[in-house]
Order: structure tokens, then sequence, then C-alpha cells
């Protein structure tokens, strides 16, 4: 048998424990408080090389120079008015994601993507529209919070998994960069919304890990129809079990859901719509999150006007349900809700709409 020629890939650094960083220092004949300098560097000074890390000796820093941290490299950004950054990153195997910081007095959010492309196809969503390209590993998911908060050179104090991709089909990974965004990096897991669409088995499962992250489920129609109509994968999935396992996932956890419902003029947003919704979520430990659609140029739905927001989040209230209106912010960076893909990027220039 012939010997290969190419070297096995290395697993980028990022993403491991205080206690496996550990081990790694020792694996190469170092004391054990270097890894605890390791944790320091790669989490808290962002260190992009090992080379960079001036309190390992040179000799040292010779020999493990190259080997990877697991960061990206910052390929576009762009800024909204309203100080919301879009960034589009470059993957060390030349994928471009896309990552959003948003900033308000007290806190930055970075919403955060968990697949290059994602395969849900749904009709209002431009990542949608350009398809599947493959899993981010933890590594890649933890890098775009560091990046965010190195270029606000501030700390992030939110997370949400709201980016390109579907977090619950990329759970392992989603889960391992969680326990390194909290226990690494520092953000409390009460500051962490995870936002899926729903897929078969996975709330469950998720609830077993008894996580006191927010969990955000996409709704977007109050009858099986609808919904549909505008999520493909609700045809393997009903409403009505999907709607089962959210209250499965509340009596497990103890914590409230979030319940996301895009707002398309006309479609999905009468009055009768928030009614239907309002008695399928009744007894419920809820929340609803209303997004007035972001427009893409692929589909001709309409954003309602501001009395027909209105009219949606009254019949909720009188269906006593707790709900929210999310103006996205970003609008005009392409960064909004949905708005977010990396089909517009050729090599080494990012174009807009
Ligand atoms: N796959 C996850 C994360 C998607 S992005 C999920 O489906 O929950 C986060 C939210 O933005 C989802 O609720 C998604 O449906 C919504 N969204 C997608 N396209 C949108 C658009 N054009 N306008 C407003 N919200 C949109």
């Amino acid at each position: 048998m012939s010997q290969s020629l190419i070297t096995p890939p290395q697993t980028p650094l990022l993403g491991l424990s205080l206690a496996e960083l550990t081990e790694w220092v020792q694996q190469q004949e170092q004391p054990a408080y270097r890894g605890k300098q390791l944790h320091q560097w790669i989490y808290q000074k962002g260190a992009k090389s090992l080379s960079e890390i001036t309190v390992f000796s040179k000799k040292w820093r010779e020999t493990i120079g190259e080997f990877p941290i697991g960061r990206s490299v910052i390929h576009y950004r762009s800024v909204a008015t309203d100080a919301t950054v879009k960034y589009l990153l470059k993957l060390v195997d030349g994928n471009i994601i896309e990552t959003v910081g948003i900033p308000s007095q007290k806190r930055l959010t970075v919403c955060v993507s968990s697949q290059v492309g994602c395969p849900m196809a749904c009709d209002f969503c431009a990542t949608g529209k350009g398809g599947f390209t493959r899993n981010l590993e933890a590594y890649e998911i933890i890098d775009q919070v560091l990046t965010v908060q190195e270029d606000f050179g501030r700390r992030v104090s939110h997370i949400v998994f709201m980016g390109m991709g579907e977090p619950l089909l990329n759970t392992k990974n989603v889960l391992a960069a969680v326990r390194s965004i909290n226990q690494d990096v520092g953000i409390g897991q009460r500051c962490i919304t995870i936002s899926t669409v729903g897929i078969p088995d996975r709330i469950r499962q998720l609830a077993k890990h008894k996580l006191q992250v927010t969990l955000a489920v996409s709704l977007h129609g109050s009858n099986q129809r609808l919904r549909e109509h505008l999520v493909p994968s609700a045809r393997t999935y009903p409403l009505a079990d999907l709607i089962a396992d959210c209250r499965e996932y509340v009596n497990l956890t103890k914590r409230r859901i979030s319940f996301e419902y895009i707002l398309l003029a006309g479609f999905n947003d009468l009055p009768d719509h928030a009614k239907e919704l309002s008695k399928k979520l009744r007894g419920f430990q809820c929340h609803v999150n209303l997004i007035p659609y972001n427009p893409i140029s692929e589909v001709d739905y309409q954003r309602p006007t501001g009395e027909q927001i209105k009219a949606f989040v009254n019949a909720l209230e009188q269906g006593n349900i707790a709900v929210s209106v999310r103006y996205s912010r970003g609008l005009e960076a392409d960064a909004a809700c949905g708005q977010l893909r990396a089909s517009q990027v050729t090599d080494g220039l990012a174009l807009k709409n």
C-alpha cells in the first residue's frame, strides 16, 4: 500500500475546554499551566495563531506555530445606518458564511450561522434559495462570536442561532459550540437562543440536555395548510406534532418557548389567523415573536402595514398570548432575518443586491 502524501488535517483548538487544552499541552511535553495560558489567549485575547502567544517559549512556538486555532478571515463587512454590521467570513475551505453583529446600548448580540447555506427551502428565506453546502464545525460557530467581539471591541452579551442554516440539523456541533460559548467564552446559557423550524424528534432530544438556552420555533402559519405552503418540511412534520413536541419541551425544561411568526401581508397576517394561532397555543408557557417580512427578490410577498401588524398583535393579546414584534435590524445591509445569503459573493468581491 502506498503511503499517502497528504498530511491528515489537524483539528483546530478552538472549541476545546480548559481540561482538553491542558491535555494537549501536556502531550507536547509542556507543563499543565500552559493549558490555562492557551485557554486565555484563545478565548480572551483572541489569538489567531499559536506563534503570537508570547508567554510561550520561542522554541516551542516555532514547533507548534502552524497548528490551527480555527479562526476565519473577514472577507467583507458592511455597516447599516442602525450600526448593525454584517460580516462575510471566509472559512479555511473557501466557503463563505454570514454573521451579524447587532449592538444596542446594553447588549451586543451576534446572529450566528450553523450551516453553509440551508436545506429547508422556506419560501420567503434568501438563505434557502441558495441551497445547502455543509454543516459548520463547532469551531466555525465559536469563531463567529470571537470575530464580532473583536471587531466591536466590546463583549458579546447575547447569541442567536438565526443566521444561515438549520441548527437542529447540526445538533452535535451546535451543542459543542454552545458548551464552549458558555464555558470558554463566558456567555450565559440564558443569553443564547437556538432558532429552529422544527426537525422530527430533535426538539425532544434537545429537551433531554436540560439546557438553559432559549428555544425559538419558527411557526409562520396558524394551520397546517398555510404552514406547509411556506415551510416545505412541514409536510413530513405536521404542525400538531410540532406543537405537541414543544409542549413536551416546556414540561421537561421548564423553559418558555418563543414562537417566531413571519407576517406576510394578506397571506398569514389576518386577525382570524391570530385567533386560530392563539387557540393552538392556549395554556402554553410561550411567547410569540412576530417578524414583519423582510423583502427578498425571488418572491413577491409584501410586508404588512403598521396597522395590519397592530391588528394581529391585538387579536393575539385578546387570546391571552404574550407577543412582541421584531423590527429587524440591518435591513439596508441585507443583514436582517432571512436576507442572509452568500451567493452574491464572487471570489475576492462581495456584491450587494
Ligand atoms: N433555520 C432556523 C433559523 C432561521 S433564521 C429557523 O428556521 O428558525 C431566523 C428566523 O428568520 C426564522 O424564523 C426565519 O423563518 C425568519 N426569516 C427567514 N426569512 C425571512 C424574511 N425574508 N423575513 C423575515 N423573517 C425571515
